[in-house]
């Protein structure tokens, strides 16, 4: 067992766990690998510990990966979970299956523009900043109905649900606290009949907060791939 597929099996056992205690089905949870700043090896070998689903922050980066990776292109599902600039976009449509950070309409109808024809719609989530003044990106809670309507309409994505970064909290309970303001509005949006399936909540410091609060997409890169020089 290489390194990563041993720690890919002590992150699913730790989801196993947070599922067990919020008595949860484990296959509703899934494991998005953060493979950020980690080379095209690295993935490999992950995708051979049997992950297929990764998620990349920086544009660039995560083409060059996709590509030098084209082989497995069928097997694997590559999400872009950064901050996403309009410049930008098109690149993104062309080569992501999801993106997590949508936060203003003018983004999304791009990707939907840009989205090419012979590919399926690109699933997306809108980002919610549930702890508004500590971390500025996302859209405000009360912003996400509307902002959901106008997406769900857009004839190329196909709305999957909402992702959020709270800022880390003292404690279990904080966390768990966060992460539950980014549930209600997910359960508003059900209400209001969205077909959203996607709660993209967690990473390695946090995930069973996470799962407590009904996440059902952690993003795990530290803990499956070591740590990452600081910026
Ligand atoms: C880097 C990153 C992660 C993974 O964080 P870890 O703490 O390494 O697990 C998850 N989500 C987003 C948006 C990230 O940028």
């Amino acid at each position: 067992m290489t390194m990563i597929g041993d720690n890919l099996q002590q992150v699913r056992a730790r989801i196993q766990a947070a599922c067990a205690a919020a008595g949860r089905d484990p296959v509703s949870v899934r494991l998005l690998a953060v493979s950020k700043t980690f080379p095209a090896d690295a993935v490999r070998e992950a995708h051979a510990a049997g992950q297929t689903a990764f998620g990349e922050n920086y544009v660039q980066e995560g083409v060059a990966k996709i590509e030098a990776l084209a082989d497995l292109r069928e097997r694997l599902e590559w999400h872009c979970i950064g901050p996403l600039q309009s410049n930008k976009t098109r690149v993104v449509a062309e080569h992501f299956d999801w993106v997590h950070g949508i936060d203003r309409l003018k983004i999304a109808q791009r990707l939907s523009e840009q989205r090419p024809a012979h590919l399926p719609p690109l699933r997306v989530c809108l980002q919610v900043n549930v702890d508004a003044g500590a971390n500025k990106s996302g859209v405000a809670p009360e912003e996400v109905p509307a902002l959901a309507q106008a997406v769900a309409a857009l004839p190329r994505l196909a709305l999957r649900g909402l992702m959020a970064i709270p800022e880390p909290a003292p404690d279990f309970e904080a966390q768990r606290a966060l992460f539950l303001r980014a549930a209600a509005v997910f359960e508003q949006l059900r209400s209001a009949g969205l077909a959203v399936d996607t709660l993209s909540l967690g990473m390695s410091a946090d995930l069973e907060a996470a799962v407590a609060a009904g996440s059902t997409m952690v993003r795990v890169g530290t803990a499956i791939f070591g740590g990452r020089p600081r910026a």
